[in-house]
């Protein structure tokens, strides 16, 4: 059976320990936190954790989920404050409580509870790139700053899915949303079945890019839905794309697709031509190291 592991470009940190450790017949889930808390911890990723972007008022506010594909068990923290493992927490919330997602103080609290520390968690290069936005864009009135239909701002996240031996998966994503956000806006990525969802007996999905529309459209648990129902992982992305177009007004972001099936064939697929063209990261048996791969284009 074909282990894999598939994450964004900006798991660079974490694939290599993760392909290991699936070598070395780690648990998924084990695989997913690892990799995700390399990710973190990197300040050269200006999206997710320590080098991540804060909030319009200069506040980090990070977001993570974690999934396992063998029992649907979930865990989503949103917008936790001063913890630089939002990840970790997440995993820690899989055996310690009833609850799928907590947010804000309360997060916090759990973490602190079970033995996370309080840490600055903005790094001096980010603190930096928040001066700069906040002399150009800043008004104390923060709904002066957002449009409905404005995309202007830039973000991106870490994901990660696992595909272990025997087919049992796991998942799990981490990002600091979008650029300079709204205080308390959540994008998809701790909304299970939006920017996550893994289930061992059809594959994962995990979503970047504009987390409106992947919440908008139930992304990534419609795109499993679809491999249920019997398509390829390419038509299921293609069916996702194909939800992302029946969209009306409000923003209309890029969004990006990455996909693995049961047998552990991955097809990952953005739906605008434009923008960024972006590589992801793969690593399954037979590889002697992962591989950086292009992105599809699918304008379903
Ligand atoms: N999907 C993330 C969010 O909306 C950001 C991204 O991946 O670009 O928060």
């Amino acid at each position: 059976m074909q282990r894999t592991v598939v994450m964004n470009a900006e798991g660079w940190p974490g694939i290599e320990t993760a392909s290991k450790m699936l070598q070395e017949g780690a648990a998924p889930l084990d695989v997913v936190e690892q990799a995700i808390r390399l990710t973190e911890q990197e300040v050269q990723v200006t999206t997710v954790g320590f080098g991540g972007a804060p909030n319009a008022l200069g506040v980090m506010q990070l977001d993570a989920s974690i999934m396992n594909g063998d029992t649907i068990e979930t865990a989503a923290i949103g917008a936790i404050e001063g913890i630089m493992h939002p990840i970790s927490v997440a995993r820690e919330m899989l055996k310690r409580l009833p609850h799928v997602m907590l947010v804000g103080e309360g997060a916090q609290r759990f973490a602190l509870e079970c033995g996370f520390k309080k840490e600055d968690v903005l790094a001096p290069e980010a603190k930096k790139r928040y001066e700069l936005w906040k002399s150009q864009n800043f008004k104390e009135k923060l709904i002066d700053i957002f449009k409905a239909n404005d995309g202007s701002g830039s973000h991106g996240t870490v994901i990660s899915l696992v595909r272990a031996q025997h087919g049992s998966f796991a998942g799990g994503v981490s990002t600091s949303g979008w650029d300079f956000k709204f205080p308390g806006r959540l994008g998809d990525s701790p909304i299970i079945g939006a920017g996550l969802y893994v289930d061992s007996r059809y594959g994962g999905a995990a979503c970047t890019h504009c987390g409106e529309n992947a919440i908008r459209t139930s992304l990534a648990r419609s795109v499993v839905l679809y491999m249920k129902k019997g398509a390829t992982v390419r038509d299921a992305v293609a069916e996702g794309m194909d939800d992302l177009k029946g969209l009306k007004g409000g923003y209309q972001g890029q969004v990006v697709i990455y996909a693995l099936d049961k047998a552990g064939n991955h097809f990952v697929a953005r739906r605008f031509k434009e923008g960024k063209m972006c590589q992801y990261l793969v690593w399954s048996d037979g590889m002697d190291r992962f591989r950086k791969m292009d992105t599809n284009y699918v304008d379903a």
